[in-house]
């Protein structure tokens, strides 16, 4: 596996596979890989001629009293897993090339409704960072596919409208999340929970696993639902933040009669907020 951290670096060693008519998949990740994370290189590297990764924890994305310091940083072992997994570049930039103009750079891609809600009202400004440093990604790299997890469901809807709204030539595919064996996904965050904690914590899978049997069994008061989700997680010894039950595609309550409906869920543990979802698809 090639490494590059310069943006030149990267143009000139995929334009010609370009031009050649290779098909680039692409993998954006902030690190500490796992295996979610490696899912979707397989996934790349199963459809596309060549795979790109890039690891960058992007200062963007985080608010101020977020855990951008303490964000587990593991190059060397993710650069392992990668080239074991067949990938064939990756882009590790430093702050000063993606950022050259700092972080009060003027120019933002900065996602509206999509992004306003769950994720969004926590954790303001949140999906404005990920969208610009997607953007910028994207025109680095210009892939022919982009891999998402779904475990992050309103980012990957938030990264397909931008590509619909900003006419990217790209696709966006979007891979199932991949969870421990009690049901709690993977995620680099979990490395911050106590031993404690983590026996604990498969509660917001099993709340949301919960919640799409009540939907799938004709339940609709979704107020209530989500008032009983919450309380399920307080009893685990979680503070919820938000449980709800919205429209797959607007992340707006349902209308009456929606079918493609999706379940998310956030919560705090003592040093780490977790989060989830569950697609859930219901009779009329
Ligand atoms: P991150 O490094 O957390 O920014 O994640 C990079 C990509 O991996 C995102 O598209 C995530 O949605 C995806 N991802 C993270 N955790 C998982 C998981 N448990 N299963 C599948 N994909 C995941």
């Amino acid at each position: 596996m090639e490494r590059a951290t310069r943006i030149e670096e990267v143009r000139r060693r995929l334009d010609p596979e370009r031009n050649a008519g290779r098909r680039i998949g692409f993998v954006p990740t902030m690190g500490n890989l796992h295996a979610g994370h490696l899912a979707l290189v397989a996934r790349a590297r199963a459809e596309c001629d060549l795979v790109v990764a890039s690891v960058y924890v992007n200062p963007l994305q985080f608010g101020a009293n977020e855990d951008f310091d303490r964000y587990p940083r593991t190059l060397e072992a993710d650069a392992a897993q990668l080239t074991e997994a067949g990938c064939d570049l990756l882009f590790c930039p430093r702050d000063e090339e993606m950022y050259p103009n700092g972080l009060a750079e003027q120019t933002r891609v900065v996602p509206t409704a999509l992004a306003d809600v769950l994720c969004g009202v926590s954790r303001p400004g949140h999906f404005a960072g990920v969208a610009t440093v997607v953007a910028k990604l994207f025109n680095i790299v210009r892939p022919h596919v982009a891999y998402f997890g779904t475990k992050d469901y309103q980012q990957l809807l938030v990264v397909r409208r931008m590509v619909e709204d900003l006419c990217y030539d790209l696709e966006v595919v979007g891979v199932p999340t991949v969870r421990e064996p009690d049901g709690l996904a993977l995620s680099s965050r979990n490395a911050f929970l106590t031993p404690d904690e983590r026996r604990r914590a498969p509660v917001l899978y099993q709340t949301l696993c919960w919640l799409a049997e009540q939907l799938r069994s004709g339940r609709r008061d979704f107020s209530a639902l989500e008032e009983e989700g919450r309380k399920r997680i307080a009893a685990a010894g979680f503070r919820p933040d938000y449980l709800a039950v919205v429209g797959a595609q607007t992340l707006a309550p349902p209308s009456p009669g929606e079918r493609e409906l999706v379940v998310l869920g956030a919560m705090y543990a003592e040093a780490a907020r977790l989060i989830d979802n569950l697609p859930v698809q219901v009779g009329d």
